[in-house]
């Protein structure tokens, strides 16, 4: 089966796009954003997918890559077009190359324009393409700068993404108006800047009177993704190491039961039952202070702040919520239990009171 996901990144408008296939769970990750690594690697976790590139449409003036992040978290391999300019990739792709994830692929097309290196690209069966800042929903990328060309932008979307089936649909690298998705035959209708009977000099002339605000990110981004994402300002991703957490796409930093029975003493076991499931048949863990949900946020401070929370309820509902209120609040370390009472106990681990 093959899996489809469009993810948003708010700060800079950009969307990010995991493909993958089932069968053989690999999947690759068009224009990750440095800043959201965590959040894509949990989703990947949970879908039970292997990252295995990212390839990044262009050289983004805009957000830095995540590329060298993941890969230097999941060893995924780095594909870039070879006409970027930037250093640092596995795989430098030409038009007309490959990218395999499974039995599926998507094929690099040269779209210069917004840049001299932008690449679209499209899935083997061309249901889907991915235009990057070439062509956007009812719009396109600038290209007033790093080498962009109104005559080449023409060309390229009229060659190489219009020659696609009308049904395909575009996915662009961005939109600042949340829509998410168009196709080939409505933005030959209906782009207002490159469909319809507009011609290259009609388009040359609309673009070259823009007047354009430099974009806020371009002295940093510019650079770092010339690199692939990996230069001094973008450092690794670094893992909490106050216990083996791991971040879930739900936005919940979770620990395993076993875990917290190997380590008593450790840290704040917050319960944020009501009293009478505290003490009713499925007990509460060693020391466990009892704070009902609703009652958090006023006795926030019979909590230590400075000590590790791992926050539990019946099934891990209620204290994933716990933990989102006691991070707003400023406590660092803190962490949910995974599934909660229910498999604290199905797993076998101690609990006071209760019934067997
Ligand atoms: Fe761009």
């Amino acid at each position: 089966m093959f899996i489809f996901r469009q993810l948003f990144d708010q700060q800079s408008s950009t969307y990010t796009y995991l493909l993958g296939d089932s069968e053989s769970a690999e999947a690759i990750l068009i224009d990750p954003v440095f800043e959201q690594v965590r959040r894509d690697k949990a989703l990947m976790a949970e879908l039970g997918l292997t990252l295995i590139a990212t390839l990044d449409t262009h050289v983004h003036a805009d957000h830095v890559t995540g590329a060298a992040r993941l890969r230097q978290s999941l060893g995924s391999k780095i594909a870039v077009a070879e006409a970027s300019g930037a250093k640092g990739a596995d795989l430098y792709l030409k038009h007309g190359d490959r990218v395999r994830f499974g039995c599926r692929y998507v094929a690099a097309r040269a779209t210069p324009g917004h840049t001299s290196g932008c690449m679209t690209y499209v899935l083997d069966n061309e249901e889907m393409a991915f235009t990057g800042d070439t062509l956007l929903v009812r719009g396109c990328g600038r290209t007033d700068f790093q080498q962009g060309s109104p005559q080449n932008m023409y060309q390229s979307v009229h060659t190489q993404i219009f020659t696609l089936p009308d049904e395909c649909l575009l996915y662009p690298a961005h939109d600042y108006q949340g829509r998410t998705v168009t196709s080939v035959g409505e933005e030959e209708h209906h782009n207002p800047r490159l469909g319809g009977a507009l011609s290259e000099s009609d388009f040359a002339g609309y673009m070259c009177n823009l007047n354009l605000p430099h974009p806020k990110q371009i002295d940093v981004a510019v650079p770092a993704n010339l690199k692939c994402g990996a230069s001094e300002d973008t450092q690794p991703l670094v893992e909490p190491d106050w216990a083996p957490v791991a971040f879930t796409f739900g936005g919940v930093w979770e620990v395993q039961p076993g875990w917290l029975e190997e380590h008593p003493g450790k840290v704040q076991v917050l319960d944020v039952r009501e009293a009478e499931e505290f003490d009713g048949p499925l007990g509460h863990i060693e020391d466990a202070i009892l704070v009902p949900l609703g009652e958090l946020t006023q006795r926030m401070s019979e909590l230590d702040k400075t000590r590790p929370v791992i926050a539990v309820c019946r099934a891990g509902g209620r204290s994933a919520h716990a933990t989102m209120i006691l991070q707003k609040a400023g406590f660092e370390k803190v962490a949910n239990l995974a599934g909660g009472m229910l498999r604290w106990r199905a797993e076998g681990h101690a609990v006071q009171g209760g019934a067997d």
